[in-house]
C-alpha cells in the first residue's frame, strides 16, 4: 500500500486501518488502472476515491445522482479539513463559474458533479483543458436498465472514456447482480478494469422478525427499548405511515412521517430534524432513504413484508452503516402477502408479473425460513455460506415445533361450534372465556367449548389460528367479512386421525442473552459517558448548523468513551479523529471528558 495513502487515512480521517477491499481498490486507482468496485452499504466505498483524490496531482470528479446528497459530503469533507464542492442545478450560473476556477486554480481537490451537468457543452470545454486526475462514478449502477434505479442521464458517461482515455475512472456501487454488473463495465467502456466484488453480508445487522400481532403495540414497546436512537420505519401506505407516527406521537415518542402526500417543505422539514436527531423516528414510506448518508440508523422496522429480498436488504442496509450494532426489525404476517400479489396480477406485462412474483415468493421464503436468515440472504445474492450466522432470530431463538392437536381440536372445534361465522378476534373471545355482549347474545358462554383455551394468552390463539390456515385446515372466506370455516384437511385432527405439529409461537422479541450478542456490543465502553458526549455534540452540531454525525459518528464517540482522552495526543488515538477535527473539537470533548472523570475521583 503506497505510504502516502496510509497517512492521509490517519491523519485526514483519524482511522488507524483500511478496511477490507478498501486498500486494494486505491492501490489500482493510484496505478492509473480503471476500477469496478462493489461493496456494499456502509462499507467505506467514499474512502476509495476521496483518499485518491488527494494522492493525485490533480483533482477528482464525483458524479452522483443524488443532489440532496453533496452537501452533506461537501460538508462532511470540509469538517475533515479536505477542499470540496459540488457542482448542480441548485447553483447559479455564477456560483458554478465561481467552483469551477477554484477548480482550476487547485483550490479543490474533489467536485461532486450532477450528471447532466457533466455532459453540458460549457462544462465539457472546461474539462478539455482541466482534466481530472480520476473519475469516480458513485452509484454506478443507475447506468444500467435492469437495475432497480436507472438514470438515463447515466448512459451517456460512456462518453468519458472516449473523451478522456487517460483519466482512470472508478466505478462504484452496492448492486452487484451480474447483469448490472456487465452493463456497468460495458457501457462505461471499462471491460479491462480491475473488479472488487466484497461481500453482501452486513455482520453488524442483526436481522429480527416478529409475528404480527398488534403491530402498534410491538412497534412502541421496540422503539421504547431504543430510546435516544435513530431509527427507521417503514410502512407501505401513507395512510399507515400517519397512523403509526400519530400512535408514537401519542406516546411521547419523537417521530415525523415521509411520504409523497405531503409537501416538498414538510418532507425536507422532517428528514432535517431526523438528520440532526431533533426527533429519532422517521415513519416513511420505501421512497425515503434514497441518499440517505445518517451513519447512525440504529434501527430499520418493517409494518409490512418487502416486495422484494433486493428491497429488504437495501432498505435494512440503512441501519448501522457506521458499523456498530444495528436491527432489522421485520413484523410479518403471511396475509399481508394477499395485498402485494393482487398488486403484482394487475400489471399488464405479463413478464413483469412472472418475475416479481418470483421475486416475491423469494421473500416470503426468507420471511417463512426456519434456517438462518442471513444465510438465506447470502444464497440470495449468490454467496452461499455454511454457517449460520448468530446474529439472527432465527439463530439466537430457534423455531420450536410442537404438538399442536390438541389446541388445534380445540380451536376447530369452536370454530364448529359457533356456526362458522366469525373470524380471528371472536374466536379467540370463545377459546379464552371472554364476557363480552356478542358472546352472551349467541349464548356462546353456554357452549362446551367456552373457555377451553383459557390458559393461553391472546396472542398464542393468533397465531395458531393463522398457522391453521397456512396450513390449509381453516379458509378465511372473505366473501363473508373474512369468516373462518373448517376445510375437508380439518377433518383427521378433529376425529383424532392425524397429529398436527405447529411452530410455538413468537410474538415477542426474545431477551438476548450476553454472551450471543455481537461482537461490536462487546466494545467496553462507558455507556454514560456515551450519552453526555452526544449532547456534546448535538450541542456543537446545532451551533454550527450541520447533523451531529458530522461532528464526530457514533463509532468515535463510543471508541472515545472507551479510550478516555485526556490529551490532544490521545484523542488523536481514537478511531475517526483526524488532524482537523482534533483541532475544530478536540479540546472540548477532552474537557467534557475530564469532568465527567473528575466527577470520580
Ligand atoms: P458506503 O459509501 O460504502 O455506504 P461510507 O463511505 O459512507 O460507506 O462509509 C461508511 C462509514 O464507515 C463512514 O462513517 C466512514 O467514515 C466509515 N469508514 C470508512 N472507512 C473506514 C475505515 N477504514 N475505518 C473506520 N471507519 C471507516
Ligand atoms: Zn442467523
Amino acid at each position: 500500500m503506497s505510504e502516502s495513502a496510509q497517512k492521509i487515512l490517519e491523519n485526514v480521517f483519524g482511522y488507524p486501518a483500511f478496511r477490507s477491499g478498501q486498500a486494494d481498490v486505491i492501490e489500482q486507482v493510484l496505478q492509473g488502472n480503471d476500477v469496478l468496485c462493489i461493496m456494499p452499504t456502509g462499507s467505506g466505498k467514499s474512502l476509495c476515491y476521496q483518499i485518491p483524490s488527494l494522492c493525485l496531482s490533480g483533482y477528482t470528479i464525483v458524479i452522483s445522482p443524488l443532489i440532496a446528497l453533496m452537501q452533506d459530503q461537501v460538508d462532511q469533507l470540509t469538517s475533515l479539513g479536505v477542499s470540496a464542492a459540488f457542482i448542480n442545478s441548485s447553483l447559479n450560473y455564477q456560483q458554478q463559474q465561481t467552483v469551477l476556477n477554484q477548480v482550476s486554480t487547485g483550490i479543490i481537490k474533489l467536485l461532486y458533479v450532477a450528471p447532466e451537468k457533466l455532459l453540458t457543452p460549457n462544462f465539457i470545454n472546461f474539462l478539455q483543458f482541466n482534466p481530472p486526475g480520476l473519475f469516480a462514478i458513485d452509484e454506478a449502477h443507475c447506468i444500467s436498465q435492469w437495475g432497480h434505479d436507472f438514470r438515463p442521464d447515466y448512459t451517456a458517461l460512456g462518453q468519458l472514456k472516449i473523451n478522456l482515455p487517460n483519466v482512470p475512472v472508478l466505478a462504484l456501487t452496492a448492486t452487484a447482480d451480474k447483469a448490472t454488473r456487465h452493463d456497468i463495465t460495458s457501457q462505461l467502456k471499462l471491460e479491462t478494469a480491475f473488479e472488487y466484488i466484497g461481500s453482501f453480508d452486513r455482520p453488524n445487522i442483526r436481522y429480527l422478525q416478529l409475528e404480527k400481532f398488534k403491530p402498534l403495540q410491538q412497534i412502541q414497546r421496540y422503539v421504547k427499548e431504543h430510546d435516544n436512537e435513530a431509527g427507521i420505519i417503514y410502512c407501505s401506505t401513507r395512510k399507515k405511515c400517519e397512523e403509526v407516527c400519530d400512535f408514537l406521537q401519542r406516546q411521547d415518542l419523537k417521530a415525523a412521517v415521509y411520504h409523497a402526500g405531503l409537501t416538498l417543505e414538510e418532507r425536507s422539514h422532517n428528514q432535517n430534524s431526523w438528520l440532526r436527531d431533533d426527533i429519532n423516528i422517521i415513519v416513511a414510506t420505501v421512497a425515503f432513504g434514497m441518499g440517505i448518508n445518517k451513519p447512525d440508523v440504529r434501527y430499520v422496522i418493517h409494518f409490512n413484508i418487502p416486495r422484494s429480498i433486493e428491497n429488504y436488504y437495501q432498505e435494512t442496509g440503512r441501519a448501522g452503516r457506521d458499523g456498530l450494532d444495528a436491527e432489522a426489525l421485520m413484523l410479518y404476517e403471511f396475509s399481508d402477502g394477499d395485498t402485494i400479489r393482487w398488486f403484482i396480477e394487475q400489471s399488464d406485462s405479463e413478464e413483469r408479473k412472472v418475475i416479481e412474483t418470483q421475486k416475491f415468493d423469494a421473500m416470503t421464503a426468507l420471511a417463512e425460513s426456519e434456517t438462518c436468515r442471513r444465510q438465506v440472504l447470502l444464497n440470495y445474492f449468490g454467496e452461499p455460506t455454511q454457517s449460520a450466522c448468530g446474529n439472527c432470530d432465527i439463530c439466537l431463538d430457534p423455531p420450536q415445533k410442537m404438538d399442536a392437536t390438541v389446541d388445534a381440536q380445540k380451536a376447530l372445534s369452536t370454530i364448529y361450534r359457533t356456526g362458522q361465522a366469525a373470524g380471528f378476534n371472536y374466536i379467540v373471545d370463545v377459546l379464552r372465556g371472554a364476557k363480552t355482549q356478542r358472546v352472551r347474545d349467541f349464548k356462546h358462554d353456554e357452549l362446551s367449548v367456552y373457555a377451553i383455551g383459557k390458559e393461553h394468552p391472546v396472542e398464542y390463539w393468533h397465531s395458531v389460528l393463522k398457522q391453521l390456515v397456512h396450513h390449509g385446515l381453516l379458509i378465511q372466506d372473505i366473501t363473508e367479512s373474512n369468516h373462518l370455516k373448517l376445510t375437508e384437511a380439518a377433518r383427521p385432527v378433529l376425529r383424532g386421525e392425524a397429529i398436527l405439529e405447529l411452530a410455538q409461537p413468537r410474538s415477542a422479541p426474545q431477551p438476548i442473552s450476553a454472551n450471543k450478542k455481537t461482537n461490536l456490543s462487546k466494545l467496553n465502553y462507558d455507556k454514560r459517558l456515551f450519552a453526555r458526549l452526544k449532547k456534546l455534540r448535538k450541542f456543537i452540531a446545532d451551533e454550527q448548523d450541520i447533523p451531529p454525525y458530522i461532528v464526530f459518528n457514533d463509532a468515535t464517540l463510543a471508541d472515545m468513551s472507551c479510550k478516555l482522552p485526556t490529551t490532544l495526543d490521545d484523542m488523536l488515538k481514537v478511531s475517526g479523529v483526524g488532524n482537523s477535527k482534533l483541532a475544530k473539537y478536540g479540546q472540548r470533548f477532552i474537557n467534557d471528558i475530564s469532568d465527567y472523570l473528575d466527577r470520580f475521583d
